[in-house]
């Protein structure tokens, strides 16, 4: 019933806004801001949920979260904290030292994870609008790519439930050895907030999968949507314990457990500095081996081959995607001296026309940046390149004068040593940088403490294996960007992080391997 309320709210916004394809010139619907669509979408659940139940938290205290667009309250949420944190460890290490979860069968897990993605599927369109609504991207991308990508992802992980198995072992003796693929047992994962679900999902699928139990920490910016979908999960059967979700902030609830000698493992996704801190935490505990996907600057390599608007089109979708809110995206647009100009020049009017505004509005491409932290932030890199000798084509600051929306943002001439080429601005600011031939580009794109992922423009494919193999990044997309099919493994090089999410590394975080030994009674038969 409330999918059918929001269709038709999203019908009507449909035939009060312009068709994308006569907007004017971009930056258009700046008017749309003063009077933002309200999401007709219960927000039902802000407690805590642990061991199954949704509890206030303990020291009683709630914290604001906001709606992007306007900045905002939309709801209280419960924070915890410390406190909060060792309830919800004590109720996974319950769930996994006595609860069935770990004990039935591998098929029967699988079919709990299935019935939570039929039941997201079932409430997708609701979770679509909340997502926006708390994160401000556009309902458009949320409900047509993120939530069918969610679904999609535990179908993956249900897959992989029962195919996890150990290895018989050739040993040089009389001895029959086996491994044994056992879950690590209670998981923390600590998610970030520019795609909730679908970090939600990265974590969440490995772990259950391979039947451990978890505490998951939300971003304090996005804490609503991870809540309604830990409802549906206990809906589908899933244990109390297995899984609890603390809303909250970074030094209380995150650090606590980070650091705490009850969880058995840490995943993280966020920044460097933070993860940096996280490693510590668990480093300084118990020594809990942490899995972390950390910051980027990701280099999109234009070639002198190129079919220039294919490429603009590309390097503008790499880097503008989820308002630039991407720890993958393609921050340092390399393209090649012979067709650089013309580059510059389609790529400025491609910004241009990039559609800015209510994110639930229709033809919107982009929303708001998530709050007024990182709003501030990208407008003091926005004065930072200004201030250098880097040329603004166009953009440059925010846009309207409510909420957290800035102007779709070209630098050109930036040169690898300025702030705006060196930092990770989480924001809608491409920078283009020229370059002469492929060894050089090679040099200065790996000239970063960076690797998370690249993009190769080209149609030659020497130049496509040199460059593929040459970056220095967990991810390089040759001629695509931002493919996220569950079965691809991601991570990062160098300071971007440690370990691989998604597809069969991710399990290896979720999983001990252990040696079983026994004599054989007759080696004649070995
Ligand atoms: P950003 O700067 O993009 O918000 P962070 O890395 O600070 O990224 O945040 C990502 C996640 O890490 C969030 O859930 C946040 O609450 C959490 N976090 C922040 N600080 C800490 C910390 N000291 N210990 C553990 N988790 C933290």
């Amino acid at each position: 019933m409330a999918a059918r309320r929001i269709s038709s709210l999203l019908s009507r916004s449909l035939s009060s806004s312009l068709p994308f394809s006569v907007r004017p010139k971009g930056y258009s619907t700046a008017a749309a801001l003063e009077n933002p669509i309200i999401p007709n979408v219960e927000i039902k659940h802000t407690q805590l949920l642990i061991n199954g139940e949704f509890v206030d938290a303990a020291s009683g205290k709630t914290f604001p979260t906001y709606d992007p667009r306007t900045g905002e309250v939309i709801a209280h949420v419960a924070e915890g904290d410390a406190q909060d944190i060792n309830l919800a460890v004590a109720a996974a290490r319950k769930a996994f030292d006595e609860g069935p979860w770990p004990k039935m069968t591998a098929y029967e897990r699988a079919r709990i994870i299935l019935r939570f993605a039929d039941l997201v599927e079932q409430h997708s369109e609701e979770l679509a609008a909340l997502e926006t609504w708390n994160n401000g991207k556009t309902f458009q991308q949320a409900s047509k790519a993120e939530l069918p990508m969610f679904v999609r992802k535990f179908h993956y992980y249900a897959g992989w439930a029962d195919k996890i198995h150990g290895l018989t072992v050739p040993a040089d003796g009389p001895y029959h050895v086996q491994t044994l693929h056992e879950p690590i047992g209670v998981a923390g994962q600590i998610i970030p907030w520019n795609f909730p679900l679908i970090m939600f999902a990265w974590k969440v699928g490995p772990a259950l999968a391979c039947g451990n139990t978890i505490v998951l920490k939300t971003a304090e910016q996005t804490p609503l949507t991870a809540l309604y979908v830990g409802k549906l999960f206990h809906e589908a059967g899933l244990p109390p314990g297995v899984l609890n979700i603390v809303s909250g902030y970074g030094p209380s609830a995150g650090a606590a457990l980070a650091s705490h000698m009850d969880v058995d493992k840490i995943a993280f996704t966020g920044s460097t500095e933070t993860g940096k801190t996280v490693l510590e935490l668990a480093a300084k505990s118990n020594l809990k081996p942490a899995t972390l996907e950390l910051g980027g600057k990701s280099p999109f390599i234009v070639c002198e081959d190129a079919d220039v608007d294919k490429a603009v089109e590309l390097a503008h979708f790499a880097l503008f995607f989820n308002q630039g809110q991407c720890c993958c995206a393609g921050s340092r647009t390399y393209v090649h001296e012979s067709v650089y100009d013309e580059f510059v020049e389609k790529a400025t009017q491609r910004a241009k026309r990039r559609t800015v505004g209510d994110p639930f509005k229709s033809g919107i491409e982009q929303g708001p940046q998530i709050d007024t932290e990182q709003f501030q932030k990208v407008l003091r890199y926005l004065k930072s390149g200004m201030e250098s000798n880097a040329k603004l084509e166009c953009g440059g600051d925010r846009l309207g004068s409510k909420g957290f929306f800035i102007q779709p943002t070209v630098f050109s001439n930036v040169q690898d040593d300025m702030l705006i080429a060196q930092d990770e601005i989480f924001g809608p600011v491409q920078s283009i940088l020229k370059f002469k031939d492929l060894d050089e580009v090679i040099q200065r794109a790996n000239t970063t403490k960076y690797g998370l992922a690249a993009g190769v423009f080209t149609q030659n494919l020497n130049t496509a294996n040199t460059l593929s193999r040459a970056l220095r990044a967990g991810t390089v997309w040759v001629n695509c960007f931002d493919v996220f099919d569950a079965a691809i493994p991601f991570g990062g090089y160098k300071m971007s992080g440690i370990g691989r999410e998604k597809s069969v590394y991710s399990l290896n975080n979720y999983l001990q391997v252990k040696a079983v030994v026994t004599p054989l009674k007759n080696p004649a038969w070995l």
